[in-house]
């Protein structure tokens, strides 16, 4: 007998999962399929999870000690690099340690696992408990289509059907560019890879060495000297007994300057502004994975088509505007407005594209599309050498003179700025610079 769902979702990671929960919640009979050996197995992420909609997910997550995130964000830091010196912005306060969270700190691994139990719970609870499943350990090798319509998806041996396919596969989007929602061809600008290393450290040690409260935590990124010149930035997140660090580094630039992202993290790990805070430290996991940079022209020309709708970053749904990463709580809202739709969509009976396009006026209407248009301009500026190498150099500068006092009549900060502003940078660069700024940010 041929097997028939509702709805089938590809991929559980965190966009897969938050669709499957609303889904189970609706008392739709689903199927996510997994690859990995379970939800999270193949994931990396820096990462913060930004947003309340997990609180909409879990509600109460934020006083569950056994809940999947390491740490909440109660502290923040984003700090610019030159060989010998740093110089930060660094924000903390109260207001963080309200629930829910503004962010919340993970490991992959361990929160899309715990996550995948949430969504049980919710199947548990469905009308549909014994009809609904998650399935890990499974590739999903093509999607069905009949008469240009979406009509279910073959793994292996295997053909399971459903009335709607959720496409939650992640960046390398295979199945996506299947139905020819992608095009083939990404520019290489348009990806970045992610390097990333988790570093054990005892617990007492990271919440000495970084001043955290209880499970308040740290997020500092970095620009500068961090990439060796290559377009990107790094990034440190304490967990509860380690810290994630890594660099995002553009794969057109890595490839022209025929450098390797490993050296690149030994070199910013040996920084002395980052080699203090590892110190003792043992690497637990090594992990690298291609990320969006966030530029539009890299996504999907629509986000749905006959019997389908495609979420998370298999849609480049990213941002990196320079204040965070931002493609956890975009593949959170796009699988919970995705599944919104299904629900919706079945009520009317009616899968076809004019009616799956409800999901991308959502979409449209939501923070994640207006931040992605509204920061574009951010975006680009960040890919801005002057971005990476200069301004670093510039600031580093004048925190040099700044903080040093001498025997000697001291500066004005406004003139030692000014110094070190034209040290590195032509007049034409400075305005250039601060007009986009001004734009932009
Ligand atoms: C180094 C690094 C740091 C980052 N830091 C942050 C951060 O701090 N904050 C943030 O918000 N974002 C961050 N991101 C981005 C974030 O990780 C992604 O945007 C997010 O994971 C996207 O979620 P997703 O569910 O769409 O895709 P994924 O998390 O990639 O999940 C896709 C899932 O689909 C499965 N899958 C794929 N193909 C198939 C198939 N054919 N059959 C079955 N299963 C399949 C995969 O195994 C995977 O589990 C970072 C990324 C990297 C690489």
């Amino acid at each position: 007998m041929e097997e028939r769902f509702d709805c089938i979702v590809v991929g559980g990671g965190i966009a897969g999962l938050s669709a499957a929960m609303v889904l189970a919640r609706a008392n739709k009979r689903f199927l996510l399929i997994e690859r990995g050996e379970f939800c999270g197995a193949k994931n990396v992420s820096g990462g913060v999870l930004w947003g309340s909609d997990l609180e909409r997910l879990v509600p109460g997550y934020s006083t569950d000690a056994d809940a999947g995130f390491e740490r909440f964000v109660g502290h923040r830091r984003l700090t610019f690099l030159d060989d010998q010196s740093s110089f930060s912005l660094d924000f903390k306060s109260g207001h963080f340690h309200e629930t829910p969270f503004s962010g919340v700190i993970v490991l992959r691994a361990r929160f899309d696992e715990w996550l995948a139990t949430k969504v049980q719970e919710a199947i548990d609870a469905s009308s549909v408990a014994d009809e609904s499943f998650l399935a890990t350990n499974v590739l999903v090798d093509r999607v069905i289509q009949e008469d240009g319509r979406v009509t279910g998806i073959q793994a292996g041996e295997e053909q399971f059907f459903a009335d709607c396919v959720i496409l939650a596969e992640g960046v390398n989007n295979l199945l996506t560019r299947q139905v020819g929602l992608q095009p083939d061809y990404v520019p290489a600008d348009h990806v970045a890879v992610g390097v990333k290393e988790v570093i054990g450290l005892d617990r007492t040690v990271v919440e000495e060495r970084f001043q955290l409260d209880g499970l308040a935590g740290m997020t500092n990124e970095f620009v500068g000297y961090a990439t060796a010149g290559v377009e990107g930035g790094g990034f440190l997140y304490t967990n509860r007994e380690s810290v994630s660090i890594g660099l995002v580094l553009g794969m057109k630039d890595l490839r022209e300057k025929r450098v390797k992202p490993y050296d690149i993290l030994n070199d910013f790990k040996s920084h002395p502004a980052v080699a203090d805070t590892l110190r003792g430290g043992e690497v637990l996991e090594y992990s690298a994975h291609v990320v969006s940079t966030g530029d539009m022209g890299s996504m999907p020309k629509q986000l749905y088509g006959d019997g389908v709708l495609v979420v998370g970053e298999a849609g480049h749904l990213l941002m990196n505007s320079g204040r965070a990463i931002q493609g956890m709580d975009y593949a959170m809202r796009s699988g919970i407005l995705a599944a919104e739709t299904v629900v919706e969509a079945a009520a009317d009976v009616d899968f076809s594209s004019s009616s799956l396009r409800r999901y991308e006026q959502a979409l449209e209407a939501s923070f994640v599309m207006k931040d992605l248009k509204g920061f574009q301009d951010a975006v680009h500026l960040l890919h801005d050498p002057i971005m990476y190498e200069k301004m670093p150099a510039v600031l580093c500068d004048f925190g040099r003179s700044f903080f040093t006092v001498e025997s000697e009549p001291t500066e004005k900060a406004i003139k030692s700025f000014r110094k070190a502003a034209k040290k590195h940078l032509t007049t034409w660069e400075l305005v250039r610079l601060s007009a986009k700024a001004a734009k932009s940010l």
